[in-house]
């Protein structure tokens, strides 16, 4: 894909925390980021078991109807003694009739972990997956994780999602506590972006 990237590439998301990181990340290099809900565009339904699989509906979609070069990001919280549960189906688990509640969903995920007694700590990894797509159907994937552990009650209120509960290795704050420079020098996101930009960027 080296070299097909041009200036203006669509973020082809409608979450507003993911879209906010990668509009962080990708701004050293440049890059003018249109949203793919602020083009308007329909979110297509994720209907595949795994991360790449739906990471590559998104972005073929978008670079379909822009004619532009789109990004799609799909990650989740895979819990190991959930055999990787919530994983692909992380958001599905906030999902209530009002719309999407994180606070839920964290208690959700504990309550999960309590059920089958699993020991503390509770290991985890933030999972995701990029997807480069381009008009011409071409696509190009990158991959990254960043391990640690849960833990509960969920402390801070930075970040989205799932990020009050997951504490990285190596740190004793939580995602929700660091601010989002810190996050995005060591998330999962951040870890596939840097094979994104060596891959298509440098
Ligand atoms: P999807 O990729 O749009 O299917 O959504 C994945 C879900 O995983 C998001 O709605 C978040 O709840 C969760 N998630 C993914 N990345 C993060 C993160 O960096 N922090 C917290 N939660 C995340």
């Amino acid at each position: 894909m080296h070299g097909l990237l041009g200036d203006t590439l669509v973020a082809a998301t409608h979450n507003p925390g993911k879209l906010e990181e990668i509009a962080d990340l990708l701004r050293p290099y440049r890059m003018n980021v249109l949203s793919a809900e602020a083009l308007g565009l329909l979110e297509p339904a994720e209907t595949e078991d795994s991360f790449v699989g739906n990471a590559r509906i998104k972005a073929h979609a978008t670079a379909k109807a822009t004619g532009l070069p789109a990004l799609a990001d799909d990650s989740g919280l895979c819990v190991d003694a959930l055999d990787g549960a919530p994983g692909v189906y992380t958001a599905d688990w906030a999902e209530t009739l009002q719309g999407r509640d994180f606070d839920m969903a964290m208690a959700r995920v504990w309550q999960a972990l309590d059920a089958v007694q699993a020991p503390q700590p509770r290991r985890a990894r933030f999972c995701c997956t990029l997807v480069l797509a381009v008009p011409d159907g071409r696509d190009a994937v990158f991959v990254g994780e960043m391990d640690g552990h849960l833990v509960w009650p969920g402390r801070g209120d930075q970040g989205h999602g799932f990020d009050p509960m997951f504490q990285p290795d190596g740190f004793t704050l939580t995602c929700g506590e660091m601010d989002r420079w810190e996050k995005n020098r060591i998330s999962h996101r951040a870890m596939a972006f840097k094979k994104f930009m060596e891959g298509c960027c440098t």
